[in-house]
């Protein structure tokens, strides 16, 4: 992979969460971090819909501020980890999901991240609709008793062209895996190490 700067990809997935998503906003800020944020359409209709206002200053400031949204799934299969894995969209649904996601968003989706890595009639459909799928090598996603330190150190092993994941989703996500503490000691690590985090399309082109 030609690097020519040493990048780290840093995205999100799971999300908008309106609970999580400014404070991870400021810290990307404060960071002068770009990102990249794989959305569930779902959920960011749903945002859109009950808190316009928040939804559109959320929109301005990953405008602002250069952070790309990829698609992450149409919907969200909650109940059990082997259904959200396992169950396949069909490819009308991803075409939808990324018009949904293009229209309240104003940008164009190019990334597609399925849930757990896995889905592969999704991938092939996503392809086919333009999109490229964006894998990761450091995985934030905790059992309830990592700590932060832990957590911490499942990046330590980031280095130029990885591409970590982390999740900026449900509130019950933000307590497992600390993210608002995780992210800005990952970022200044990264940075002490010579790297420069910034948005998954930069690291794949
Ligand atoms: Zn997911």
């Amino acid at each position: 992979m030609a690097t020519k700067e040493r990048f780290v990809g840093v995205s999100f997935d799971d999300g908008p969460n309106s609970q999580n998503i400014q404070e991870i906003l400021a810290i990307l800020r404060e960071n002068n971090c770009q990102a990249t944020f794989f959305w569930i359409a779902e959920f960011a209709k749903k945002f859109s819909d009950q808190d316009r206002n928040l939804f559109s200053k959320i929109i301005r400031e990953l405008k602002v501020s250069e952070h790309e949204i990829g698609l992450h799934a149409p919907s969200d299969y909650a109940p059990t980890f082997l259904s959200r894995a396992y169950s396949q969209f069909s490819k009308e649904e991803i075409k939808i999901a990324i018009a949904d996601l293009e229209e309240l968003t104003g940008q164009k989706v190019r990334l597609y991240r399925p849930h757990y890595l896995l889905q592969p009639a999704s991938i092939i459909f996503a392809r086919q609709l333009g999109l490229s799928t964006v894998f990761g090598d450091a995985i934030h996603y905790a059992s309830a008793d990592a700590s932060t330190e832990v957590q911490i150190k499942k990046f330590s092993g980031a280095r130029s062209g990885s591409i970590l994941i982390f999740h900026d989703g449900t509130t019950l996500q933000r307590k497992t895996t600390h993210i608002l503490e995780v992210l800005p000691q990952v970022l200044d690590n990264l940075k002490g190490l010579g790297l420069t985090p910034t948005k998954a399309s930069a690291v794949l082109s």
